[in-house]
């Protein structure tokens, strides 16, 4: 019995929710008819406990020649496990000796002509030295400042 039907039937032997009220307070409900009321769930249980291997096996193999193909059959190009495997290590082996562009020795050239050109746009780069905010002198901050103006 395919795994997947045994887990439906056993989540919806289980799921034991509110009922749904409307506005006006009143529950809803709806009439149904699940087939697992039928015994079904039971009956699933006996055959799994009870079946023998060959009975099983049987079963097995009259069911899933009418199971459909995997959507995965539906690439037109596929390959061979073994072969999109030796690809997948081939490609990778040459991934990892690709240089990268431009090189790093460039990119460091690159990166100071650049530095170069911005200090002739702003003039040489100087340290930053903090000064107090009230009187603009260096040496201390806003909050200790002895300066009054
Ligand atoms: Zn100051």
């Amino acid at each position: 019995m395919p795994r997947h039907i045994l887990a439906s039937l056993h989540f919806n032997e289980n799921v034991h929710r509110d009922t749904q009220l409307s506005k006006e307070g009143e529950k809803y409900f709806k009439v149904t008819y699940p087939k697992f009321k039928l015994g079904y769930v039971k009956d699933i249980k006996k055959l799994l406990f009870t079946l023998s291997k060959a009975e099983m096996l049987e079963v097995f193999n009259r069911y899933s020649s009418k199971a459909p193909a995997p959507l995965s059959a539906q690439f037109e190009d596929r390959v061979d496990k073994q072969s999109a495997v030796k690809a997948y290590e081939e490609n990778r082996k040459k991934r990892s000796t690709v240089l990268l562009f431009p090189t790093s020795a460039e990119q460091d050239t690159l990166q100071q002509r650049s530095s170069v050109a911005a200090e002739a746009v702003t003039g040489p780069r100087t340290a930053t030295v903090r000064k107090c905010s009230k009187c603009k002198r260096p040496g201390h901050n806003r909050r200790n400042c002895t300066v009054s103006l």
